[in-house]
């Protein structure tokens, strides 16, 4: 699995839009959005099954581009991750990382010493 750590820590390596137009068929594709827009709502389609990656220029799947605050606060910060903020643990993150321990290791792992 492809590591790509996310602003939030999560790895989008694991996630299946992650290059799903190079790796998955579109009837692939189609069955993650569908099993999307009953985990989350929404109505994605093929077309939103495909992304860069968070912290990369281009494409991205819909909540990564414009709903989640975490990586809005980070670009706009202009952080690597969110390990490498000056406000690290503020309340958002907090909140996520309670819930997302993997995502709170590798973030973790890339605090500045
Ligand atoms: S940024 Fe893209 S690859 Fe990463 S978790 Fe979000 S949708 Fe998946
Ligand atoms: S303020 Fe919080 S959410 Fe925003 S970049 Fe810093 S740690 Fe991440």
């Amino acid at each position: 699995m492809a590591i790509h750590i996310a602003y939030c820590g999560l790895n989008c390596g694991g996630c299946p839009a992650f290059h799903a137009a190079l790796r998955l068929t579109e009837a692939e594709r189609q069955v993650v959005a569908e099993k999307w827009n009953v985990d989350f709502g929404g109505s994605h389609t093929v077309a939103d099954i495909d992304c860069v990656g968070c912290t990369h220029e281009g494409r991205h799947a819909p909540y990564c581009e414009s709903g989640c605050e975490i990586r809005k606060c980070a670009v706009g910060r202009a952080v690597t991750t969110c390990a490498e903020c000056a406000a690290y643990g503020c309340e958002s993150l907090a909140g996520f990382l309670a819930v997302v321990p993997d995502a709170r290791a590798n973030l973790e792992a890339r605090r500045p010493a």
